[in-house]
């Protein structure tokens, strides 16, 4: 199994509970925007901890970055992540993932399920081609939302916040059947769909209800 020990160079937080991760790339470590790699903590009895997570910016760049949600809560790896910081390891390994851009359509995230997108627009933006996508981005509250500015930023009209608890009234609340429809006949015809698996099985079951076959929808697998 190809492995690499890499040393973290810089993190912060984008939300009260998602921190990021700027760590070295190794030589001729390369990947396509939407794709991750198993990820462990460089610290006795975390090695072998693996948990996927994805990469958040370009291949172009010299480093890697990861944006991952903790969840303090589990004890699991994530919580872990509190304590890595500049100069600690993570064991990283090979790329994978099928999530990646296949033209212009609508992004359809939960949560962290942001994270592959952040790669894909970040490179299209890069190459001038963000045009022609949009952005629903389910979350329960604004403090939750992850980098909504550069998001705005990015796709401005384009990109709608969808918060089951919002501290201002708004609404839908939910990313609704009429939202998904009016995007079809507006001719959509590509649909990225990442989140908790429940909100993948529910948006895919309700594109698949607007006649939108299997192979218009981008999912992981
Ligand atoms: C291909 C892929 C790419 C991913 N990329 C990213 C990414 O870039 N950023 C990111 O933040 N996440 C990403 N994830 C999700 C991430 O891998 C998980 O959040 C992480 O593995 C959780 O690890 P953990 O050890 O902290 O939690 P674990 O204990 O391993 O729990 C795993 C999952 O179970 C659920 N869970 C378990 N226990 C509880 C509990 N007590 N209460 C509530 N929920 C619970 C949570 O949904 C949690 O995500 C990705 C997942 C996949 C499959």
């Amino acid at each position: 199994m190809e492995k690499h020990i890499v040393k973290v160079l810089q993190t912060d937080f984008v939300t009260h509970n998602v921190k990021r991760f700027i760590i070295e790339k190794p030589a001729g470590y390369t990947f396509i925007p939407g794709q991750a790699t198993d990820v462990s903590i460089n610290k006795p009895g975390l090695e072998n901890e693996l948990r996927p997570f994805t990469f958040t910016n370009t291949n172009d760049e010299d480093h890697l970055e990861f944006t991952i949600k903790i969840y303090t809560s589990h004890g699991g790896v994530t919580s872990k992540l509190l304590d890595v910081n500049e100069g600690d390891e993570l064991i990283i390994h090979e790329v994978f993932g099928a999530i990646q851009y296949r033209g212009p359509g609508l992004f359809l995230a939960g949560g962290a399920g942001i994270t592959p997108f952040l790669a894909i627009f970040r490179e299209l933006r890069r190459n001038n081609q963000l045009n022609g996508n949009a952005l629903f981005f389910a979350n329960r509250t604004e403090k939750d939302v992850i980098l909504h500015e550069e998001l705005n930023d990015m796709l401005g009209d384009n990109y709608v916040d969808i918060l089951s608890e919002p501290t201002a009234p708004q609404l839908p609340a939910f990313i609704e059947m009429k939202m998904l429809k009016d995007q079809v006949l507006k001719g959509v015809n590509l649909f990225y769909v990442c989140g908790p698996d429940k909100f993948i099985e529910i948006m895919t079951e309700n594109l698949m209800s607007l006649g939108i076959r299997k192979s218009q929808v981008v999912i992981e697998l």
